[in-house]
């Protein structure tokens, strides 16, 4: 049986790496999947890809981190049954070499992104008599990654975001949880890996890969059936918590 039938998901972020497996998964389980994206580029093949497989999907091409833009969306699509917020970025360099311009740049996208997102959607799930939100944190909230300051601090505050929307609205039938990924292989780590490494391409893959405990990165696949689950009715008795799907990264 289908686990998402009928539900209404926005997912954002939904045109590449895990928001987009996140997306095609949840259309496969029977939810009407509303990608919400800066770069319709990436974000249209997802769309045509899900809807000619019969599935549902619908793009809203917007910049999160602006709150009329949300709103607009969210008014639009109307009724909401699931949350991803899953957009994100990354600044690679330590506190001395975060100018006050980058730490913006990445707290309007991945925390003034995901604020804008829940303050638009948890007054229509409360209407709807509730909700699943699902905030894509990172093992750099719990571990502060190296020369990621600013990427380490959003992480941060999302997983914080995320709990206190779980304690707020546990009685209206909202349940806020998230997910901290070690490394996953996607379009992500490409950008970085040919941004700061040029021509040493396939030997820093395999450095990451040797990196992570397991001896891989992560499939986008195997964050989005965590994803499912948590988004799922299988998850009812699940609120206020942080999943760390790490290959061991974290405590081995
Ligand atoms: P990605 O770069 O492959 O995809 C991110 C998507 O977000 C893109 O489609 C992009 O267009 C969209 N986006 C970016 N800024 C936006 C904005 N302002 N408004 C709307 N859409 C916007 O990234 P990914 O690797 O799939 O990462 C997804 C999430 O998972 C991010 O929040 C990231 O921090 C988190 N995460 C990733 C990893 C990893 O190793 N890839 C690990 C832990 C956590």
């Amino acid at each position: 049986m289908s686990k998402l039938n009928n539900k209404v998901a926005i997912i954002t972020g939904g045109g590449s790496g895990i928001g987009r497996a996140i997306s095609e998964l949840f259309a496969q389980e029977g939810a009407q999947v509303h990608i919400v994206d800066l770069n319709a580029d990436v974000a249209q093949p997802v769309v045509d890809h899900i809807t000619s497989g019969g599935g549902q999907a619908k793009l809203h091409t917007c910049n999160v981190a602006e709150q009329t833009e949300v709103n607009r969306v969210v008014e639009r699509i109307g009724r909401v049954d699931i949350l991803v917020n899953n957009a994100g970025i990354a600044h690679v360099g330590n506190l001395e070499k975060c100018s006050s311009e980058d730490f913006e740049r990445v707290f309007n996208v991945n925390v003034k992104g995901a604020y804008n997102a829940l303050h638009a959607v948890v007054p229509v799930m409360k209407i709807n008599g509730g909700g699943a939100i699902l905030n894509l944190a990172s093992i750099a909230a719990v571990v502060g990654i190296s020369d990621r300051f600013a990427y380490s601090m959003s992480k941060g505050a999302i997983y914080a975001m995320s709990m206190s929307v779980a304690r707020d609205y546990m009685t209206d039938n909202i349940r806020s949880n998230s997910i901290s990924p070690a490394r996953v292989h996607t379009p992500f780590v490409d950008g970085f890996i040919a941004k700061n490494y040029p021509g040493q391409e396939a030997e820093m893959f395999e450095k990451l890969s040797r990196s992570q405990p397991i001896g891989r990165m992560a499939k986008p696949e195997e964050i989005a059936k965590l994803a499912l689950f948590l988004c799922s009715d299988d998850a009812g008795f699940i609120t206020g918590n942080d999943y760390p799907i790490d290959g061991g990264f974290i405590k081995l």
